[in-house]
C-alpha cells in the first residue's frame, strides 16, 4: 500500500462543504464564488487535478495545489460476486484499508459505504469484531468511496447505506458532513430520502441526529427483543438498554417524521422463535416503522447460525399478521463475503 508522503500536509478537499470551502478561499483572498466552480470542477467534471480547472487562473490552481490535495482511492481488489454485487478494497492512502460494496437492483445502484476503519462496538455476530478500531474516516474519505466507484464503473450511484464497517454515529459530525455532501445538489446529489444511517444503537447521538433536520432514512439494528438477549449480542445495550433505545426512535419519529427500519438479524435458537416474535410486536405496536429481517451470516469462528427457511418465514409472517411490516432481506454477495459483517475481515 502506498504512502501519500508529499501529500501529509495538504487538507483533502473533498472534506470540505461548498460553505467551509467558501470560507476559506475568502481567508485566501479570493471570491466566495470560487467555491462553487471548484465543486464544479469535483463533483460535476470530476477533475482529478486542480490543473484541470482551466477556468480558474494558473495562479489560484497553483495555490490551491499547494493546500489542497484530491484524494482519489487505488482500488487493491475487487471481487464479483455471482448476482452482480461487486466488494472493493480501497487502499486509503495512509496505509489503511477499507471495504465498500455495491450491489445492483431493479431501481439503480446502493452502495454500502464504511464510516471507520475498525469498530468498537463489539457485536458478537459481526466481522469487524476481532478487528482493531483504527480511526474515523473524514466526511471526503466516505465521500470518495461513492465516487471512485463511479469512476471505476462509470456509473451513477443512487441509494447510500451506511452498513460498511463502522459505527456511523460514532464518527457524528463526519457521517454528518458527508451526508451533506451526498444530499448537497452541487455535491453528489444523492436524495436524503435514498441514504440510510443505521447505528447499533448509540441514543444521544439518535436525539442528536433528530435534531438536524436531515430526511434520511434511520436503521436501527436491534437484533433481540430482552435486554439480556440484546446485551449477550451486543455489548452497547449495557450501556443503552432496549427501552432507553426505543424511546429515543419514537421521539425521533415525533421530530422527524421519518419511518424508522429496525434490522433484526435471526439466529438459529437465539432469536427467532415465535415468543420473540411476539415480544417484537409488543415493543414496536404503533410506532412507524418497518422491520428488515437479516438471515444471519455466519462468521468465521461465530456462534451465531442462521434460522431456517421456514422459521425466518415464520417470523416475518407473524409481524405482518400482527401489524408490523417485515421483510426478508435479499442476501447479496454472499459467495464474495459481501453480505452483512463480512466486511474487510479475511483481507487482513
Ligand atoms: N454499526 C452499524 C452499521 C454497520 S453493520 C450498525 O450496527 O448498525 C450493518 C448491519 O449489518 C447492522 O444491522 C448489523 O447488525 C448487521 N450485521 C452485522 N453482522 C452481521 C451478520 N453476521 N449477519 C447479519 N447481519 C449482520
Amino acid at each position: 500500500m502506498e504512502l501519500d508522503i508529499c501529500n501529509v500536509n495538504k487538507r483533502n478537499i473533498k472534506d470540505f462543504t461548498l460553505e467551509e470551502l467558501k470560507e476559506k478561499l475568502k481567508e485566501m483572498g479570493e471570491k466566495p464564488f470560487r467555491a462553487e466552480q471548484i465543486f464544479k470542477w469535483l463533483y460535476d467534471d470530476r477533475a482529478s487535478s486542480f490543473e484541470d480547472m482551466t477556468n480558474l487562473s494558473i495562479d489560484l490552481r497553483n495555490k490551491l495545489n499547494d493546500i489542497f490535495v484530491i484524494k482519489e482511492f487505488k482500488i487493491l481488489k475487487k471481487q464479483v460476486a455471482s448476482d452482480g454485487t461487486k466488494k472493493y478494497l480501497f487502499d486509503i492512502l495512509d496505509g489503511n484499508a477499507i471495504e465498500t460494496v455495491l450491489m445492483q437492483y431493479h431501481h439503480g445502484y446502493s452502495l454500502c459505504v464504511s464510516s471507520q476503519v475498525g469498530c468498537k462496538m463489539g457485536c458478537k455476530f459481526c466481522a469487524s469484531t476481532g478487528i482493531p478500531f483504527v480511526r474515523n474516516l473524514s466526511s471526503g474519505e466516505i465521500v470518495e468511496q461513492i465516487m471512485a466507484v463511479e469512476r471505476d464503473e462509470k456509473i451513477r450511484i443512487s441509494n447510500i447505506v451506511f452498513m460498511g464497517i463502522g459505527e456511523p454515529l460514532d464518527n457524528y459530525d463526519n457521517v454528518v458532513k458527508a451526508i451533506h455532501l451526498i444530499n448537497n445538489p452541487k455535491g453528489l446529489n444523492i436524495g436524503a430520502r435514498h441514504i440510510s444511517v443505521s447505528t447499533s444503537g448509540l441514543v444521544p447521538k439518535i436525539y442528536k441526529l433528530a435534531e438536524e433536520n436531515i430526511q434520511c432514512t434511520l436503521s436501527i439494528s436491534l437484533h433481540a427483543t430482552t435486554n439480556e438477549q440484546r446485551s449477550k449480542m451486543m455489548p452497547v445495550n449495557n450501556s443503552y438498554p432496549i427501552e432507553e433505545l426505543l424511546q429515543a426512535c419514537r421521539d425521533y419519529i415525533e421530530k422527524t417524521h421519518r419511518r424508522i427500519s429496525f434490522e433484526y438479524a435471526l439466529a438459529k435458537e437465539n432469536n427467532d422463535n415465535l415468543e420473540d416474535a411476539k415480544r417484537l410486536v409488543k415493543l414496536l405496536k404503533g410506532m412507524l416503522c418497518h422491520v428488515n429481517l437479516i438471515p444471519i451470516n455466519k462468521i468465521e469462528n461465530g456462534r451465531f447460525t442462521k434460522s431456517s427457511n421456514e422459521n425466518i418465514m415464520r417470523f416475518r409472517d407473524y409481524l405482518n399478521e400482527h401489524g408490523i411490516v417485515a421483510t426478508i432481506r435479499r442476501e447479496l454477495g454472499s459467495d464474495i463475503d459481501a453480505a452483512c459483517g463480512q466486511l474487510r475481515r479475511k483481507n487482513l
